[in-house]
């Protein structure tokens, strides 16, 4: 079956785009079979997951204030990463705070963390992840040029989208982080940020493509919603990335038109 990436790749060259994505590493070949079959112990069952130990004393909900004082990403993350303000924190093994350039000019906003980003504690490491990495390349940036986040910062269980209720919870954090970062374009990811950050409840497939503005801080910042890296990998089909591709590319324009234009 045809790598999922050689297929974005591909789709690239068609769009013009060379050069920007390396070649992909074949697909490893299985060795063939032995003759003669060794039975082999089976392998230990796999670690249970490490409890979750919520911190002792009274439930952890940063206080707003705390959370406005913070002068720098660092001290927001620390701020707020023992929280649990909302039936999402209890689960979670790791906080995902973000992570990427903090005086980014481009930021990427999906939902919200899944399995692999739960166990690592970093926003989009699993195939979607590896696909966003890809997009973000071709248009000449880098995740560390970048600043990559989420609606909310623990993993909704069995990665459910997060209800209303939970994303309110969080929005708050995301846009001090926001406010902290000053980006000059937002790129959300799938229905859930643009739903959250714009209040838009249109379906993603019909707003993807259509400049947004949002208000953050006293800051009017625009914002490209295209779809989630998760469904392009789903409908892995041409439309859907070429028009990831066409979203992620206003974006670009945007950045790089004349300053005052
Ligand atoms: S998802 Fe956000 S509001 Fe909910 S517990 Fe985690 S950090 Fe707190």
């Amino acid at each position: 079956m045809e790598h999922p990436l050689q297929a974005w790749r591909d789709t690239l060259r068609e769009l013009g785009v060379v050069g920007l994505v390396r070649e992909l590493a074949p697909e490893p070949v299985a060795p063939p079979p032995s003759r003669r079959v060794t039975p082999e112990a089976p392998p230990p069952p796999p670690a249970a997951p490490a409890a979750y130990a919520p911190p002792a004393g009274p439930v952890a909900c940063p206080p707003a204030a705390a959370v406005q004082a913070a002068a720098t990403l660092g001290d927001l993350q620390c701020a707020i990463e023992g929280c649990l303000a909302c039936p999402l924190g209890p689960g979670r093994m790791k906080f995902v705070f973000g992570e990427g350039d903090p005086a980014a000019r481009l930021l990427f906003v999906g939902e919200g963390p899944g399995r692999d980003e739960d166990l690592q504690g970093r926003p989009f490491v699993g195939k979607a992840g590896e696909l966003l990495d890809k997009m973000i390349g071709a248009l000449g940036f880098s995740r560390e040029t970048t600043y990559i986040a989420n609606i909310v910062k623990c993993r909704p269980p069995d990665n459910r989208t997060p209800t209303p209720e939970e994303a309110r919870t969080c929005l708050g954090y995301l846009q001090r982080q926001i406010e902290l970062i000053r980006p000059d374009v937002i790129v959300t990811l799938g229905a859930t940020p643009l739903r959250e950050l714009a209040g838009i409840t249109e379906g993603i497939t019909k707003l993807r493509g259509q400049w947004q503005r949002i208000q953050v801080g006293g800051r009017e910042i625009p914002l490209m919603p295209t779809f989630h890296p998760a469904y392009v990998l789903r409908q892995y089909t041409q439309e859907v990335r070429r028009a990831v591709w066409q979203d992620l590319q206003a974006a670009k324009e945007w950045l790089d038109r004349p300053a005052g234009s």
